[in-house]
């Protein structure tokens, strides 16, 4: 009954154990997992609120830079200079291509016009000369005819007339005549008074000029400087192009565009022209001039919504043009690739140096700028400022989702110190299961011990009532029965005292009252006395004793009774696990710094593994055998308490079945030593 009500305890003991590992163990990977979880969140809603606040930047900067555009469009009047706007338009602000209308949706420019100046009417000055030149080709007739014209007053008439002298010469292959009446045509005055046929007509003759120049440089040649005079043609030449500055007629842009893309050509020939940035620039204007007809024809009359960008596929790729209406006129411009970069600039900057990149689609979903093909899905979109309608900047994580990256670093260190507070729960509860399993055995033991104790006091107490009994009846025979009732009556008392001397030194152990008096003492006598007190019971038992005690003993600094009681209990366990034949000896020796008591049996022995155990309290290798010797567990935990106080030792060397011997040792005190 009891044993079960044991088990049941031990059971409710390691339930209770295993709820306090299993419920925090529990709780504390699901806290773990509800963390984790959370930090994915917590991570990803960080980073969103970081990147989103740079996206927020970078639409701002967008959208001042973009205002910047229009307010720099506003300073351009389009009532002023068409060819100023253009230039500054393409040169500074980087536009592909401009249109201007004014308040009245006239287009301002490009304008072109049809007459270039020279319409072959019979009744011209020159009508004769050029019958000559181009229905008979008779050029040194028509040169002469020419000539008569060259100092005519009408400036345009002697422009004209001193080109056709030099285009009769050069087919005539006099080359330098040819070049020195060109030089006399392009060298007209270009005062601002000029009309726009004077212009054309200068312009025409420098351009001549540059071609005979060229001819020129691949013959002999007595032209003076030619290269010189080609630069200086050319300067002239560019100068009038694209003129804003000048007051005079403006050049229509058709034949702007045709005088420009002539000089362009004359640059590419034999006489070299080191200005490469007048060359790039010009480059640039009539590309851009180009471009501006073809806008110009395909937005003609301007429609659809102002300040807004748009996508036009004017070039042969998408670009985007802005158009700015305001009450003195429109202005239309297409933005370069370079300008429109540098419009969207913001979000370069916001994300350079970043984990993510960027890219912007604009409302048909093409896309702009940015990273082409990023990687994955876009974690945020935003979209782009007003003037950039149903555009978006969409964000993405460069190499794999970051959130993820940093979130798995936290959740790393979240189950690191999860596992460690795991492994921290499961030693500790070893210590706890190691310290409750000892104490449930000490409890088992206790209780084993009270039930010994009650029935060793009672064997002693009922035979020696026995005796009193059968005594104070008168049941006795002679003096001789009443001695020996006595004896034995005296035998029990003696067995019952020294049984609770144990209980008494075993509870004065426990709570650690026991104070040891400390004395110069003979081994020798120890000894004896001890073989005197177990002699009765060695007699009982048929034990034979042997003792070896030599007269010559060093004396040591001991408790003479706790060390009989040492010896007692080890002569006591001797006989007890002996067998038939008991055989037992007692050896006391001593060396230059302890004496030695050994014991020795030729008993039942004890196992190896029980070896280091025997010593502790309430420890018996065989209870049933223990209980059928008497015993309670208690004597050796004695010996060992009592040769600890000492700072002794004892040792035991045993086999089962070949005996045990019991060595206890305690030093000689200092001034006994030799
Ligand atoms: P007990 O009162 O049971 O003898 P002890 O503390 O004296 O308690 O001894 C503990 C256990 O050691 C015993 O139960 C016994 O099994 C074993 N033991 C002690 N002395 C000997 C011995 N001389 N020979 C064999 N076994 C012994």
């Amino acid at each position: 009954m009891a044993a079960l009500f044991n088990r049941r305890n031990q059971l409710q003991w390691l339930a209770l154990l295993a709820i306090a590992v299993i419920l925090p163990t529990v709780s504390l990977l699901w806290f773990m997992s509800r963390v984790i979880a959370n930090e994915r969140l917590v991570v990803r809603e960080k980073l969103a609120v970081l990147y989103q606040d740079k996206l927020t930047d970078a639409t701002a900067k967008t959208e001042s830079l973009y205002r910047n555009q229009i307010a720099a469009l506003d300073k351009l009047k389009p009532a002023d200079n068409p060819y100023s706007v253009f230039k500054h338009l393409v040169l500074e602000s980087q536009s592909q291509g401009v249109v201007i209308w004014d308040a009245s949706g006239a287009l301002l420019y490009p304008r072109t016009t049809d007459a270039l100046g020279n319409s072959v009417t019979a009744n011209h000055p020159l009508a004769a000369a050029w019958q000559l030149e181009f229905a008979k080709n008779e050029y040194a007739g028509a040169a002469e005819l020419y000539s008569q014209f060259t100092t005519n007053n009408a400036p345009q008439v002697a422009i004209t007339a001193l080109i056709g002298k030099a285009r009769c010469l050069s087919r005539l292959n006099r080359l330098d005549e040819a070049i020195e009446s060109c030089r006399q045509a392009a060298a007209f005055s270009t005062g601002d008074e000029d009309d726009l046929a004077t212009r054309v007509a200068v312009e025409n003759a420098r351009l001549l000029l540059l071609s005979l120049l060229k001819q020129s440089a691949q013959a002999p040649s007595s032209v003076h400087s030619p290269t010189e005079v080609f630069h200086r043609t050319v300067d002239s030449l560019t100068e009038d192009l694209y003129d804003g500055k000048s007051q005079r007629a403006l050049l229509p842009a058709n034949q702007n565009l045709f005088i420009a893309q002539k000089v362009l050509a004359a640059l590419e020939g034999p006489i070299p022209f080191p200005d490469t940035k007048a060359k790039d620039q010009l480059r640039q204007l009539t590309t851009a001039e180009e471009t501006s007809f073809t806008i110009a024809e395909l937005y003609q009359p301007l429609t659809g919504k102002s300040d807004v960008l748009f996508k036009t596929t004017v070039t042969s790729r998408p670009s985007y043009g802005l158009c700015r209406r305001t009450g003195s006129g429109t202005m239309l411009v297409l933005l370069s690739d370079a300008g429109l970069a540098s419009i969207l600039s913001g979000y370069r900057e916001a994300f350079a140096g970043t984990e993510s990149t960027y890219r912007i689609l604009d409302s048909s979903g093409d896309f702009v700028a940015g990273t082409a093909q990023p990687q994955g899905q876009p974690f945020t979109v935003a979209a782009l400022p007003e003037g950039f309608p149903g555009w978006k900047a969409e964000l993405y994580f460069q190499g794999g989702d970051v959130f993820e990256k940093a979130a798995q670093r936290q959740i790393a260190v979240y189950t690191w110190t999860g596992l460690l507070v795991i492994l921290l729960i499961l030693i500790v509860s070893a210590f706890a299961v190691r310290a409750v399993g000892r104490q449930i055995r000490l409890n088992q033991m206790k209780n084993d011990f009270i039930a010994t104790v009650t029935h060793e006091l009672k064997t002693p107490l009922a035979s020696m009532r026995v005796l009193i009994e059968t005594l104070l009846e008168g049941n006795v025979k002679d003096e001789t029965q009443v001695t020996r009732y006595l004896q034995l009556t005296a035998k029990e008392n003696e067995r019952l005292s020294r049984m609770i001397d144990n209980f008494l030194t075993f509870s004065r152990m426990e709570r650690n009252k026991v104070a040891f008096t400390l004395t110069d003492a003979r081994p020798g006598d120890i000894a004896r006395d001890a073989v005197e007190s177990v002699q009765t019971k060695f007699a009982t038992h048929n034990c034979r004793l042997q003792t070896e005690i030599p007269a010559e003993l060093p004396e040591i600094q001991a408790d003479h009774d706790a060390i009989v009681t040492v010896l007692v209990n080890l002569l006591d366990n001797a006989c007890k696990y002996t067998t038939d034949d008991k055989r037992i000896g007692l050896k006391v020796s001593a060396n230059h710094d302890t004496v030695c008591f050994a014991v020795t049996d030729n008993g039942i022995g004890i196992a190896r593994r029980h070896l280091r155990r025997i010593f502790d309290r309430f420890y018996q290798v065989d209870s049933s055998l223990a209980r059928k010797a008497e015993g309670c567990g208690l004597g050796l935990s004695i010996v060992k308490f009592i040769i600890d106080a000492h700072k002794g030792d004892v040792m035991v060397e045993s086999k089962p079945g070949q005996g045990s011997t019991f060595l206890v040792r305690l030093p000689i005190g200092e001034k006994n030593a030799d």
